[in-house]
């Protein structure tokens, strides 16, 4: 069942890591998340703050938490189309453990397209250290505060949003002070990749991304929230009050997160319609199960006409939702991702002949520089094309809204075709639509990545 007879056409196969990966993810699935996805959610229900840190560990095994991770730096060095691979499967069984992982994957990624090396030879060489040892180092990402969600997601809007968390310069780091909401992991992870201006009047000029490792003095993650849907993964409020953080916790060089939000974007968004595709795909398994061994009438339900065809409509919604997601990924791989690791066998060498040297005092004090981050900014704006960077984050946009809303069509007809049994908790389908729901919100709403592909795309084509 595990690709439902549909396959990943090209993508998979030109892809040498991707059929392994999948072979992981889907007994993963099988041994770790379908036997609990269910009793785990109607758990949190009664106990937000229960964090299902079991399954994590269990990941460590599989290499979960450091999929997206170079191998050069002993990582899964999973491509986007990878790691949306697996996010498919693991969703498939249940969206709310799969979310802990696409969340981390986003604070990571944050870290990894900032090209911060001192940070590779520490946070990141600590994540693989202890992913060695059963221990997950978990990240989160946060960029939503409480009067703005949708004004964070996109560069123009960034200019009129009404902030409240601010990063202010003091010798040797900066104080944060204010509230971010919504952040899935917040609560459980040891770092945060905090996002925020550091000069109120200037917010895009001065958009920077922060490292806020957990138990720092100023900042607490206590309160959760109940939430509909993905209830395995808790969205914390993360709250800073003179909270100070070091220069070397800084990722990128200062001020230019705007730009690089989007190339994370469009790394992220693809695997947000993969988890929107695999929700789909885990409540089309449910209702051919129940069509199958439900009776209807002298035979089963599966044989009844309108059922066929309510089946056919889901299995095309979801193969087509599939093909949108692995597209974007590819692009993003093909156009952003490959330039930027250029030749891997240089980079890869290069990277691991100066790693003892990087993780000395006085390296790790170079790379942490101002001046090393400026020069690899100016490294990663040189390789990214401006178009290619534009074309990758309009399809990965419309990965993200096409993808959710076909897959809460497809929740929509498993729940149709099963009648009032389907509201039932004990179906599972219900749990379906819960959670499908909420990927047409995160990651920038529906609205919002309708607005992106009109302006980074259609907008040039119809003036040309
Ligand atoms: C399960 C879940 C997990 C999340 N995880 C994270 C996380 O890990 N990190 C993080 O930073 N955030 C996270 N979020 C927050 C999420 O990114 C925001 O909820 C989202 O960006 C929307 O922002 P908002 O809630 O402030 O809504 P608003 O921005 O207030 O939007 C409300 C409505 O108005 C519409 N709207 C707003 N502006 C416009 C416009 N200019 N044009 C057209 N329509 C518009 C929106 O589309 C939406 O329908 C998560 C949210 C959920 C539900």
């Amino acid at each position: 069942m595990a690709s439902m007879t549909l396959n990943y056409g090209k993508y998979l196969e030109s892809n040498r890591n991707a059929p392994k990966l999948l072979r992981k993810a889907v007994e993963f699935r099988r041994r770790f998340i379908d036997p609990v996805a269910d009793e785990i959610d109607k758990k949190m229900l009664h106990d937000p703050h229960f964090h299902p840190h079991g399954i994590v560990v269990r990941g460590c095994e599989y290499g979960l938490l450091t999929l997206p991770v170079p191998s050069f730096m002993g990582g899964g060095d999973a491509k986007v189309l990878d790691s949306a691979i697996v996010l498919e499967e693991l969703c498939a069984g249940c969206a709310g453990i799969a979310n802990i992982f696409g969340a981390h994957y986003l604070g990571l990624s944050c870290v990894l397209v900032g090209l911060a090396l001192h940070q590779f030879d520490t946070i990141v060489r600590e994540l693989v250290e202890k992913e060695k040892q059963g221990e997950p180092v978990i990240f989160s990402a946060a960029v939503t505060e409480p009067m703005a969600g949708t004004d964070v997601e996109d560069g123009d809007l960034l200019r009129t949003a009404r902030l409240m968390t601010f990063a202010k310069k003091v010798k040797g780091g900066f104080v944060l002070n204010g509230t971010k909401v919504f952040i899935s992991n917040g609560s459980v992870a040891q770092y945060n990749l905090v996002t925020c201006a550091t000069d109120r009047n200037y917010p895009v000029q001065t958009w920077s991304s922060f490292v806020v490792p957990a138990g720092t003095k100023g900042f607490s993650a206590d309160k959760v929230e109940l939430k509909m849907g993905m209830r395995a993964c808790h969205a914390a409020q993360l709250v800073f009050e003179d909270c100070f953080i070091p220069d070397e916790y800084e990722v990128g060089a200062g001020g230019t997160s705007a730009d690089l939000t989007e190339v994370v974007l469009a790394a992220s968004r693809p695997p947000v319609g993969a988890i929107a595709t695999g929700i789909a795909r885990g409540a089309y398994e449910k209702i051919l199960n129940f069509c199958r061994t439900r009776r209807s009438g002298s035979g089963k339900l599966v044989d009844r006409q309108w059922v066929q065809m309510a089946l056919a409509d889901m299995y095309s919604m979801i193969q087509l939702a599939r093909q949108i997601y692995l597209h974007a990924a590819y692009v993003f791989d093909s156009q952003i991702m490959a330039p930027l690791m250029g030749n891997r066998i240089v980079t890869d060498t290069a990277m691991k002949l100066f790693s003892p040297a990087r993780r000395t005092r006085h390296g790790l004090k170079l790379t942490a520089s101002s001046t090393f981050r400026k020069a690899m900014y100016g490294f990663v704006q040189n390789k990214i094309d401006a178009e290619d960077r534009d074309f990758s984050l309009a399809m990965s946009s419309m990965a993200k809204f096409s993808c959710s809303d076909l897959a809460v069509q497809v929740c929509l007809k498993a729940l149709e075709i099963m009648g009032p049994e389907g509201a039932q908790e004990r179906n599972s389908i219900e749990k379906s639509l819960r959670d499908v729901k909420l990927t047409q919100i995160y990651e920038g709403t529906n609205q919002l990545n309708r607005y992106e592909l009109y302006k980074k795309h259609i907008k040039g084509a119809i003036s040309e």
